[in-house]
């Protein structure tokens, strides 16, 4: 730090307080994770000097020797850790995975069936205000009305009726395994190709603590950043029969210069995650959730789907009447973070919805586990119980503090 404290003692000011504000929290957003000293200092370092644009052996710039290696080594650990045939790792997040996946897959205009957003899906999986909704004409399928969860008869349905050329499998809020094979079994029905966005679930199915996409899809895209713990950036999978197409839609298609420092972290991730402690830690992760929400579950809160496989809770708040964004802010001031998320068929505005999204992956790494989540589960009732008695949030806030304090950000 001292270097960037001399030259820019703000923005090294802001580092810390950020540092502080990780470690003092207990941080319960699905999408994040804390990464490895191991992974900061490969994404901290010079190998942000160099452009690469191209591929390992084939560079549009000299002195490129060097860093060939590094992206070797992420690609062959990719494909060793997931099983797949191909792999690209350069998309600059999960959201620059999609759109290289799509322009591999598809022409302008293309039919695309993938999941609703408001049923768990992601922006780029279609939505009118992202690109590929723009560029693609896009349907989507609900999750079942009743089970609150992916009905493959209803996508089968959909498929037949919008005939697609791709689906998209995959979601941003969705707590249940989902059935790859069922969907590759329908894609073939309408002719389609199966595209896995396994984003959120990636350390899982590398742990094989979630079924794997690989078997089934043409193509799978992630992010590195989530349950699988590395760092912010996206990864390509393929068969070898879409190499070409799948790298040429990164880059030239999409992208310029691949950020080398983050190619050798992911490369570090990659390699952290085959050991048997990550296998270890994404079990953790899903007994943590399913504890937490067995807490929370008799405590009143209604959980979307009535529980979780995996390493997220959806919860509905109208079982306390309450919406999304009060509970949200209440949890907060007492240092729980949580996100505010629409449920399925959710009747409320999305800057006010009826759901928050809870996940493990933050505090699991961390090493909080049963007594921790008994602390936290209850707290978040109480919370949600009284979220305007400002003393007891204080209180808790404390405990938070306290909490926090034996469980280090820093892995
Ligand atoms: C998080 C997520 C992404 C996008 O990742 P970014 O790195 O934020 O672009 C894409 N798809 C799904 C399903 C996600 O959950």
């Amino acid at each position: 730090m001292e270097p960037l404290t001399k030259t820019d003692p703000e923005i090294a000011e802001i580092i810390l307080r950020e540092e502080q504000r990780q470690r003092g929290e207990v941080n319960l957003i699905a999408s994040e994770n804390i990464v490895s000293d191991a992974v900061l200092l490969a994404q901290g370092s010079v190998l942000t000097n160099k452009y690469a644009e191209g591929y390992p052996g084939r560079r549009y710039y000299g002195g490129c020797e060097v860093v060939d290696e590094a992206e070797e080594l992420a690609r062959s650990r990719a494909l060793e850790l997931f099983g797949a045939e191909h792999a690209n790792v350069q998309s600059h997040s999960g959201t620059q995975a999609n759109i290289a996946a799509y322009g591999a897959l598809l022409s302008p205009g293309d039919k695309v069936l993938a999941m609703d957003l408001a049923h768990g899906g992601h922006l780029s999986h279609g939505a009118r205000v992202s690109l590929t909704g723009k560029i693609y004409q896009f349907e989507h399928y609900p999750v079942n009305a009743d089970s609150e969860m992916i009905d493959l008869d209803l996508v089968e349905q959909l498929a037949r009726e919008f005939q697609p050329k791709l689906i998209v499998a995959g979601a941003s809020a969705y707590p249940r395994i989902i059935d790859f094979a069922g969907f590759r079994r329908i894609a073939d029905e309408v002719g389609a190709r199966l595209m896995v966005d396994m984003a959120h679930i990636a350390g899982l199915v590398a742990t094989g603590v979630h079924p794997s996409p690989i078997p089934h899809a043409h193509v799978v895209t992630t992010t590195t950043h989530k349950t699988l713990r590395g760092p912010r950036s996206g990864l390509i999978l393929c068969r070898k029969k879409l190499a070409k197409k799948i790298d040429s839609a990164v880059f030239p298609g999409g992208q310029g210069g691949p950020l080398m420092h983050l190619v050798a972290a992911r490369a570090v991730c990659f390699q952290e995650a085959k050991t048997e402690a990550f296998r270890q830690y994404a079990q953790k992760i899903v007994e943590n959730s399913i504890h937490l929400g067995e807490i929370l579950s008799d405590g009143g809160l209604r959980l979307v789907s009535g529980g979780t496989d995996n390493h997220m809770i959806l919860a509905d708040l109208r079982s306390m009447d309450l919406t999304g964004d009060i509970a949200e802010a209440a949890l907060g001031k007492a240092g729980i973070v949580v996100n505010m998320n629409m449920i399925p068929y959710d009747p409320a505005p999305p800057r006010r919805p009826s759901g928050m999204r809870i996940g493990t992956p933050t505090i699991t790494s961390r090493g909080m586990g049963s007594d921790e989540i008994n602390l936290i589960g209850n707290w978040i009732l109480e919370i949600l119980r009284e979220p305007t008695d400002e003393n007891r949030i204080e209180s808790i806030r404390a405990d938070v503090r306290e909490l926090c304090q034996g469980f280090p950000t820093r892995i």
